[in-house]
């Protein structure tokens, strides 16, 4: 019998993760069944158990369940502790429900992929939702000189921070009044804004040629964020599609310990 994993969402019809996850098993001769499976919140947890208890190995967990997961879990691994999220569920041998976070570790390898070595620099991350939440403890592990963490709403950028006090003292900032605790190398976009086709800062004596602009949402063009980074004189923009194939690789890695080669992939979906 096949090796049963799921992602899990709603909406969920749009989710590249059955491909990508096809993708790395056929690295290995593996044959899987992954599934797109829509849920609701008032379904979700017994969807879920109710797919390890019919033999599921693993499933991925996105939009709006990552918290309603991280609370179902009987163990958490470091990151998902931290992000109080979990993108990915697991039945460990004490048959106990596990939660992960690898969006964090999907980005840090992303950027490494595309030469971003973030140590010693200055980032700036818009944004404090659910996505900030989960890379920050990944982001911080790379030792940056300096984190500015700015959002919309102040309040939840400030609350946000505080909760990594213990680890690093990022600056905080609304971004209608953007105050950088230094002008960045790196300019996160964390904010669901480019679904709307909104940049969320304006202030352009931010950038320079050498300034990276990442965006984690991705789309078939360039975000409207990408766009004002690369019209204002920003050499290097990225969307989110190679985290999204690096977050797949550390769930896929958490549920076979196989590594996959993520080049192939990543240049597939570059070209499209
Ligand atoms: P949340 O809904 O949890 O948070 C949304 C954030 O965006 C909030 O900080 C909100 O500010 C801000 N925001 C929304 N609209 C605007 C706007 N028009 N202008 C300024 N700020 C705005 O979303 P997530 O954190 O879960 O997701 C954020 C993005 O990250 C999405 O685009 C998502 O697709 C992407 N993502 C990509 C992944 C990948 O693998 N590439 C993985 C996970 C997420 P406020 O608090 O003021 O409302």
């Amino acid at each position: 019998m096949q090796q049963q994993f799921a992602v899990f969402g709603n909406p969920i019809a749009h989710s590249k993760s059955p491909s990508i996850h096809q993708h790395f098993a056929q690295q290995f001769g593996l044959e899987i069944d992954y599934q797109k499976r829509l849920s609701t919140a008032e379904q979700f947890a017994t969807d879920v158990m109710e797919f390890f208890s019919s033999g599921g190995l693993g499933c991925n967990v996105t939009v709006p369940f990552k918290e309603d997961a991280y609370a179902m879990c009987q163990t958490l691994t470091p990151p998902a502790t931290r992000a109080k999220a979990v993108n990915t569920l697991f039945v460990n041998k004490e048959k106990q429900l596990c939660g992960h976070n690898t969006d964090g570790i999907g980005l840090v390898n992303d950027l490494l992929n595309h030469q971003l070595d973030i140590k010693a620099r200055h980032l700036l991350v818009v944004g404090a939702g659910g996505a900030t939440r989960g890379i920050l403890g990944p982001i911080i592990e790379q030792q940056p000189a300096s984190i500015t963490l700015a959002n919309r709403t102040y309040h939840k950028a400030r609350n946000l921070a505080a909760e990594f006090d213990d680890l690093f003292a990022i600056h905080t900032s609304a971004t209608e009044q953007l105050d950088v605790a230094h002008k960045p190398d790196l300019i996160i976009n964390a904010t669901s804004a480019s679904l709307s086709a909104e940049v969320p800062i304006s202030d352009i004596s931010l950038l320079s040629k050498h300034t990276a602009c990442y965006d984690l949402a991705y789309a078939t063009e360039p975000t409207a964020f990408m766009q004002w980074a690369h019209n204002n004189g920003c050499d290097q923009t990225l969307d989110g599609r190679g985290m999204l194939i690096e977050q797949a690789a550390a769930a896929f890695f958490t549920w076979t310990r196989l590594q996959p080669d993520t080049a192939a992939i990543n240049a597939d979906f570059a070209s499209r």
